[in-house]
């Protein structure tokens, strides 16, 4: 009999066990090191320096870490996770545990995708609009190049999508972003600026952001199949940003661990992305279901796709299923085929 992949299977059967309702992170995302070899405006972290990074070893123990407390998507990020040498071992540890994919700027890309391909589940390269703007806004120059190549080279290797960042910067250039996909043939997934204190301040304009919420939106409403990002997710800001309408924001969905092991709590952004205590300290089970989560469920400070999506997710409701769950599944089975 025809069956999915391992990692499929287990991914579905570890999002079916959650629905006992415990609290427990389903998505977990790893900063690989803070070093990146772009310097985006928008981003705090290439500013801060590297100290202690976990070995293959800790890893490893962090993967097992995760997987003991329920985590079924383990995406690698950075700065920039091609720079680790140690790459493709890493991906490989996470690839026999969960369902992985990686975020890269694409500059060393083309060069490395063979190395890493058949360890990744997704991946996703950052574009923020056409050259003259991408490059402006990564601020070294032939970033837009290098993606491109990435991207082309990393086609029918990988399931690939592209990762914008919507800023004051970009905001009038998100079509170009939208041609590139078709032209590429590669899905986007928008992500909305949030400020830090420690990095330029470029969100965008809150009448621009109203307006281009709203054409991204009939776009999804037209069936775009280059837009990831779900229809609700789009709904969602505007409800909350412009209607006073808030979404449940539910952080315990998703575990982020930054470069040294440590976890950082209660999401990514509050607290500027800091972490505390280290992971292979600490039993996920336990400080999930005893932490507070409650002071941050009506937050709606960021709009953080890896939380905002997560926390919109219903099995009660079809739409959801089918774009969640199953379209993935079919895409999935469409480009990796059935194994016996
Ligand atoms: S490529 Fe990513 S990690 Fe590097 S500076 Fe830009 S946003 Fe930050
Ligand atoms: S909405 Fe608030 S609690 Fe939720 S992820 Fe964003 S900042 Fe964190």
């Amino acid at each position: 009999m025809a069956i999915y992949k391992p990692v499929v299977l287990r991914t579905i059967k570890r999002d079916i066990s959650r629905i006992k309702n415990k609290k427990l992170p389903t998505i977990a995302g790893h900063k690989l090191l803070y070093e990146c070899n772009l310097r985006c405006k928008m981003c705090p972290f290439w500013r801060r320096p590297d100290n202690n990074l976990l070995d293959l070893k800790h890893e490893i123990l962090m993967m097992e870490k995760l997987k003991e407390g329920g985590v079924s998507y383990l995406g690698f990020e950075g700065g920039e996770p091609l720079l680790r040498k140690d790459i493709r071992d890493i991906l490989y540890e996470s690839h026999k545990r969960f369902h992985t994919s990686m975020v890269t700027n694409g500059w060393s890309l083309a060069r490395k995708i063979d190395n890493i391909k058949g360890y990744l589940d997704f991946l996703f390269v950052s574009i923020d609009g056409g050259e003259e703007i991408h490059d402006e806004m990564r601020v070294i120059k032939g970033s837009f190049k290098h993606a491109v190549e990435g991207i082309k080279a990393s086609k029918g290797k990988v399931q690939i999508a592209m990762s914008s960042t919507v800023t004051k910067d970009n905001i009038d250039h998100i079509d170009e972003i939208l041609d590139l996909s078709r032209k590429l043939d590669v899905a986007v997934n928008f992500q909305i600026e949030y400020d830090y204190k420690t990095a330029d301040n470029i969100s965008p304009e809150k009448e621009k952001l109203s307006n281009l919420l709203d054409y991204l939106i009939e776009e999804k409403k037209n069936n775009s199949s280059l837009i990831m990002n779900t229809k609700q997710y789009f709904e969602s800001i505007k409800n909350s940003w412009f209607n006073g309408i808030k979404w449940e924001c539910r952080p315990w969905l998703t575990i982020n661990i930054d470069p040294e092991g440590k976890v950082v709590m209660p999401c990514y952004v509050i607290n500027e992305y800091s972490g505390s205590n280290y992971i292979w300290d600490i039993d996920i089970k336990r400080l999930w279901n005893s932490y507070n989560w409650n002071d941050y469920m009506s937050c709606n400070k960021c709009a953080l796709a890896c939380y905002l999506e997560p926390s919109l997710f219903k099995w009660s409701s079809p739409a959801m299923v089918q774009s969640r769950i199953i379209s993935p599944i079919m895409d999935y089975i469409k480009f990796n085929g059935l194994k016996e």
